[in-house]
């Protein structure tokens, strides 16, 4: 009869017990997918867990029409060392788009070289100037994902990739960077080592500080998962929102200090579908309200439309910062009917504008899982360099192994911001766990020494380990440190620092 009992609570702890992975991928954006593909094409058994119903987090692609639209990314920006860029043109899908010039550079330019020829007059009309810088504020922060110019550090940390700054996926939709890492581009088989869980919400993480056991993560579905590590792609947002409760023990005070200082900016997009296009090809419409006659603020925060790269009948607005987050709570009615005025207003006399056949719009701050769109270097971060380098440090145990690792766009310290930045910072910590594989180190063999069965028999064996090689007249020239040559303090790093000073000391006697 017992046994019986002691076979039923076995199966039924099989049925409870957590499922066990290498490591566990917490979301599946440009960071998390970029990590857990190379994690699984190199034999690791991994789990990837994503609170929404899609991959792909800031980057979403949707079918508007008969076309796509990006409701996140839409340009790689940049394509030397592009990981993006490389996967594209690997796969014949992207190339340059030799018409459309970078937003800053192309403005600039035009507008100084228009005043001077035809103004010149007005280089000193202060009303005139002051409202040409309104409109380069609206455009840094459409560009930065700003509220305001004065927001953002000129001692900014960013810096571009080489080569050209707007190429795209076109339409194939920047999904298809996602489909070409897992594998399941053109019906591909994905990754036989990646398991994925959709619409799965981590809410916990805790991990062995002692190093002791997996980490074990809790989704808000009651699943709970172990790894032996577990990588956090989740947003600064998301961070800023859950940091107290996500984690167990609590994070470190710099990253704490990371979390709080930095600042995720936000950026939206009204896109209007059109039966026909009806605007001149490849150019950026600037829209700036001078006066606010009554209208919404948000109305009055336009700093430019523009075409998206895979729909050349619809038209994208774009908003940033405050004025983006109050139209999130408007209707699709409202915004849809202000959209249209403002497009009238300033394109009606020399266009007949049709009536839209669709719109989509984006909100990713109302989005739980983002709260925004991207961030940018505001006035604390030259006070604080090391904040991205902090946000992205691993939470190592006793042993010295990293267990909660942090990827995302946030933590890379130069290419923030962008989806190549994010997917950097994914193969930096996939890297990270293999250079945690302390045996196949050919630099290690192995993490640290334990008494096996042969100690007793040779009581001074780490003694004679550490004992020096001295010449015929006794001086030491050979010396041996390093944790196994302590006899008390083995296997830990101030034991292995003892044997350092203890051979230091012993070349200074
Ligand atoms: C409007 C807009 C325009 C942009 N334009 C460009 C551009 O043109 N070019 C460019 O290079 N970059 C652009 N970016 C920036 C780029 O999209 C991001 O930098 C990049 O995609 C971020 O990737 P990530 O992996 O760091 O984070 P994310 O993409 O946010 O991935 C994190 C994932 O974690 C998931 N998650 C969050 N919480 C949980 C939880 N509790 N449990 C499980 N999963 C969770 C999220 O759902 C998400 O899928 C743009 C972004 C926006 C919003």
């Amino acid at each position: 009869m017992l046994s019986w009992v002691n076979v039923l609570l076995l199966v039924s702890y099989g049925a409870c017990a957590p499922q066990s992975y290498d490591v566990i991928v917490v979301g599946l954006g440009s960071s998390g997918v970029t990590a857990a593909s190379i994690l699984a094409k190199a034999g690791k058994k991994v789990l990837g867990l994503e609170a929404m119903d899609r991959i792909g987090g800031r980057v979403k692609t949707v079918p508007f029409g008969d076309g796509i639209i990006e409701e996140g990314a839409e340009w790689i920006h940049g394509t030397e060392n592009s990981r993006v860029y490389d996967l594209a043109t690997e796969n014949n899908i992207t190339g340059p788009d030799p018409s459309f010039k970078s937003e800053g550079d192309y403005l600039t330019a035009e507008i100084l070289s228009y005043i001077k020829k035809n103004y010149p007059h007005l280089e000193n009309d202060k009303v005139f100037i002051d409202q040409v810088l309104d409109l380069m504020n609206l455009f840094v922060n459409a560009y930065e994902a700003s509220n305001d110019w004065h927001d953002v550090t000129t001692q900014s940390s960013a810096e571009g990739l080489g080569g050209h700054q707007h190429t795209s996926w076109h339409k194939h939709g920047y999904k298809t960077f996602f489909e070409l890492m897992l594998n399941t581009y053109k019906n591909g088989p994905g990754l036989p080592n990646l398991d994925i869980k959709l619409s799965t919400e981590v809410s916990q993480i805790v991990w062995p500080k002692d190093g002791s056991g997996d980490v074990k993560v809790s989704c808000t579905d009651g699943s709970t998962y172990t790894a032996k590590h577990v990588i956090v792609t989740v947003s600064l947002g998301v961070l800023k929102e859950r940091y107290t409760t996500m984690f167990s023990p609590v994070l470190p005070d710099e990253k704490i200090t990371s979390i709080q200082k930095m600042s995720l900016g936000l950026v939206n997009k009204v896109i209007l579908r059109f039966p026909q296009r009806f605007w001149v090809e490849n150019t950026v419409y600037v829209l700036v309200e001078v006066d606010n006659d009554g209208e919404d603020l948000w109305f009055t925060k336009h700093g430019d439309i523009s075409t998206p790269m895979a729909l050349d009948t619809a038209l994208t607005i774009w908003l940033a910062g405050d004025a983006a987050k109050t139209t999130e709570n408007l209707s699709d009615e409202v915004v849809l009917d202000k959209s249209m005025k403002l497009l009238r207003r300033f394109l009606g006399q020399n266009y007949t504008i049709p009536e839209p056949t669709g719109m989509i719009r984006s909100k990713w701050y109302s989005n739980a899982y983002t709260r925004g769109s991207y961030t940018f270097d505001n006035l604390e971060a030259p006070k604080h360099p090391k904040l991205r380098e902090n946000l992205g440090a691993p939470l190592i145990d006793a042993k010295g192994i990293p267990r909660v690792l942090f990827a995302g766009e946030a933590t890379n310290p130069i290419h923030y911001a962008t989806v190549h930045g994010a997917s950097e910072t994914g193969h930096r910590e996939a890297m990270r766990i293999f250079k945690s594989k302390w045996y196949s180190n050919p630099y290690t063999r192995g993490s640290y020494t334990f008494d096996n069965l042969e100690t007793p028999k040779y009581p001074k064996a780490r003694e004679t380990l550490g004992s020096p090689l001295l010449d015929a007249n006794g001086v030491p020239r050979i010396l041996f440190a390093g944790e196994a040559t302590n006899p008390k303090e083995y296997g830990t790093v101030h034991g292995a620092s003892e044997t350092g000073h203890r051979e230091a000391m012993r070349l200074l006697k």
